[in-house]
């Protein structure tokens, strides 16, 4: 292909015990998946269709990076979530087959300008700028999966600094993995490469310059950072 000018890069994760890395195509992501989260960002805890948003791929941050904070918030905060990688794809999926899609899974922060969230919620406005920021989603290395999908007694954890922010079983989730894939191939056609966040446990808050992070997804992923 002759391209004028260089293409840019396909953005990739490591993959645990692999030399070879997986392609990163989208990064789609569901909000308020966890009751306790919903009610302490002050929304109401609803069953019905889930509510999706999204990041750019080269948003991704590999394990050990610096995360450089980001400009024009003065409330940058952590969102420890299980991310899936896609393997498979496809429109309208079915629930009974929505497991098969994914590839592996991995842990990640969605990180999130708060302060500018909350003003793009009193305007009506587009979450973009609080969402999908340069940076705005660091990711373990993926692991991939043998088969079934990480149990609901799995353990999501999220320290900085040694002390622990979140915790939480995936149990708690509202909408557990096949219903968010169903789901959100009615919206999308998912395609192999894409990223799905699985939504946050209660306990967001802010993050410094600085601040040191350790994510895990017990017994499957973990992801290490800094904030510069
Ligand atoms: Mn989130």
């Amino acid at each position: 292909m002759d391209y004028v000018i260089a293409p840019p890069p396909t953005p990739s994760l490591p993959v645990f015990g692999s030399t070879q890395r997986f392609p990163v195509r989208r990064v789609f992501c569901i909000g308020r998946n966890y009751a306790e989260h919903a009610k302490e960002m002050g929304a109401a805890v609803e069953t019905g269709r889930p509510m999706f948003f999204c990041k750019p791929a080269d948003a991704v941050v590999a394990d050990g990076s610096d995360v450089p904070y980001p400009t024009l918030t003065n409330e940058l905060h952590h969102e420890v979530e299980m991310v899936l990688a896609l393997g498979g794809g496809g429109r309208d999926v079915a629930v009974e087959s929505a497991a098969a899609l994914v590839w592996g899974v991995g842990v990640g922060l969605d990180l999130t300008r708060r302060d500018l969230q909350a003003q793009a919620k009193a305007k009506g406005h587009p979450w973009d700028v609080a969402k999908a920021f340069d940076h705005s989603a660091p990711v373990s290395a993926l692991r991939l999966l043998a088969g079934a999908l990480p149990g609901p007694d799995t353990e999501l954890r999220l320290t900085v600094n040694g002390t622990l922010r979140q915790h939480a079983r995936l149990g708690e989730m509202i909408h557990d993995v096949p219903h968010i894939l169903a789901a959100l191939s009615t919206l999308f056609e998912l395609k192999p490469g894409d990223l799905v966040f699985t939504g946050t446990p209660a306990g967001v808050a802010a993050l410094a310059r600085g601040d040191r992070f350790h994510a895990e997804l017990r017994g499957y992923a973990e992801l290490g950072g800094r904030i510069a």
